[in-house]
């Protein structure tokens, strides 16, 4: 069945704690909802703060394909007639081919929150509705805390239902405001409505009893047509149903169309945008989307999924974007690092007798706090070092580094720091001795310089390769300041971009590891990319 879906990242997962958007970025985010299929985007409230309004403004220049933008808010208020009422009129302001529109459902909250009487409130939507409606816009009414509501009081629960439909209501969304409602009782109030409403019936649940996906998914068995949700859960409080979760559910295990087989093929990239303009990262173990969601540890895992990955995987990772993983650790087994090099194309050239002395060393070196899960360019050095033993690029004769504070100088330039730092590296390149000292924005930075330019007159295209990220991981936090640390270095050459890691119990010296093991990585990779006449031309490797 086709299922319509409404996304509300914009307007229900802004109001989550740790999220929030520019309106350039609503903006981003809507155009990549609308690529994705979205059929609602939800962008906000404009009657309820500036930044909406903007949203809004600038929304008309969007060239939607497919999405129908949305605009949110409340029935009118109590005292105001709906011609009045300046949420209702900016609703109309925000020009939007659609409305979704919320009222009370719940008895108490219409006489304790409201303090209008019952019919009243059905005025309220009646009315509300009528109005944006006789405006030529199409009408989702959000019937709020419906299902706490109708515990309470399920006669006027379904009036409130009642009043939006004979005002000419398109979809009737049961909300689960408070997300306390569990799966089986929600099933039965839907069942239930579904038995006494025709037309398009949504359900829109929140998380706080982490069953917003599952209380979706239910919703649709018993007859719900239109879901709403956010990507990646965000939302108020504990967040919305997933909406991730939700179209990869629908899609692939329960047989209904949302987005199409296709434009789910981009839902992991979505995921990831959103949450990059959100500034949270997605996280890892997020089901369908996140990195782990096909990744693999345990060496059994391993050996079966490479042997056919639907022994240990739900769903194809290519239907949703993501991609299979096989991680390195101390459950490691012979299978995953034969997955390794069959990755890099290096699996006839490690002798049994080297892969087995390979696997001890990754353990080893795990244990004393290496990480190859996020560092594979360490992982890479290691086994290409293997294949190649007779290959060194270069040998570290010694590096120094010092950072001092002079605050004698009068001279200093404002907003700039007042340490320096200096380094001096000698390394041994084909024999020769090379020599640099250079100072730098920090030690990494000084040792960096130093590094490439020892390396450049050998090999000058180690230009190209730039450090874009450094972060470092205490280890264990017992030590205090003499804790291990473990420092991680990304780095990219234009085309690609790995990992390197360091472990030490000097911040510097695991620096100086990752550094150094970047640098060789990527002159053992050019020198397997040389024809060999024109390796001995262009480079003289030392062999
Ligand atoms: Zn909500």
């Amino acid at each position: 069945m086709r299922i319509f879906t409404f996304d509300t990242t914009l307007r229900d997962g802004t109001q989550g704690e740790s999220v929030s958007f520019s309106v350039d970025d609503k903006l981003l985010i809507a155009e990549k909802l609308d690529e994705l299929g979205i059929d609602y985007i939800e962008g906000g409230w404009p009657g309820s703060n500036p930044k909406d309004k903007e949203f809004f403004a600038r929304a008309k220049n969007l060239r939607l394909k497919h999405a129908k933008l949305t605009a949110f808010g409340a029935t009118r208020f109590a005292k105001n007639p709906v011609e009045t009422d300046t949420n209702v009129a900016e609703l109309i302001a925000a020009d939007t081919p659609v409305i979704s529109i919320f009222g009370k459902t719940w008895d108490f909250h219409v006489e304790r929150a409201l303090g209008i009487t019952l019919e009243e409130n059905l005025l309220l939507i009646s009315d509300t509705v009528g109005y944006l409606k006789a405006h030529g816009r199409e009408v989702v009414y959000d019937a709020e805390h419906f299902f706490d509501g109708y515990v309470a009081n399920p006669v006027f629960a379904l009036r409130t239902l009642e009043a939006a439909k004979q005002a000419g209501a398109d979809v009737l969304c049961l909300c689960d405001t408070n997300g306390g409602t569990l799966p089986h009782r929600l099933t039965e109030i839907v069942s239930d409505v579904r038995a006494r409403f025709d037309g398009v019936l949504g359900i829109h649940c929140h998380n706080d009893s982490e069953v917003a996906v599952a209380n979706t998914l239910m919703a649709v068995e018993a007859g719900v047509t239109h879901v709403q949700g956010c990507l990646n859960g965000y939302g108020e409080r504990c967040g919305n149903a997933n909406l991730c979760s939700v179209l990869a559910n629908l899609e692939l295990k329960l047989g209904h169309t949302t987005v199409g087989p296709d434009k789910l093929q981009h839902l992991t990239a979505a995921a990831k945008f959103i949450a990059e303009l959100a500034n949270l990262p997605l996280k890892n173990e997020q089901a369908y989307v996140g990195s782990s969601a096909f990744a693999h540890k345990g060496g059994i895992h391993v050996s079966a999924v490479l042997k056919d990955a639907s022994t240990y995987e739900h769903v194809k990772p290519e239907s949703v974007g993501n991609r299979q993983r096989v991680l390195l650790s101390d459950l490691s087994g012979r299978s995953n690092v034969n997955y390794k090099l069959e990755k890099l194309g290096l699996g006839e050239h490690l002798p049994k007798d080297a892969r087995h002395e390979l696997l001890q060393r990754i353990k080893m070196m795990e244990h004393e706090g290496y990480d190859f899960e996020t560092a594979e360019g360490t992982f890479e050095l290691l086994v290409r070092q293997a294949a190649h033993p007779e290959f060194h690029p270069f040998d570290v004769v010694s590096y120094e580094v010092s950072t001092k504070l002079d605050r004698s100088k009068t001279t200093r330039v404002p907003g700039s720091d007042e340490s320096i730092t200096a380094a001096t590296v000698t390394l041994r390149v084909n024999g020769d001795v090379h020599s640099h000292t250079a100072t730098g924005s920090g030690p990494v930075h000084a040792l960096d310089i130093c590094l490439r330019q020892c390396l450049a007159s050998v090999y000058p295209a180690i230009a190209d390769v730039r450090l874009t990220d450094y972060k470092v991981r205490v280890l264990g936090a017992k030590g205090g300041t003499e804790s291990k640390v473990r420092v991680l270095v990304e780095w990219t050459d234009h085309r690609m971009s790995w990992s390197t890691v360091g472990v030490s119990n000097n911040v510097i010296e695991a620096s100086w590891r990752a550094l150094v093991d970047a640098l060789r990585l990527e002159l053992i990779r050019m020198r397997e990319k040389q024809p060999a006449a024109s390796s001995s031309r262009d480079y003289s490797w030392a062999v």
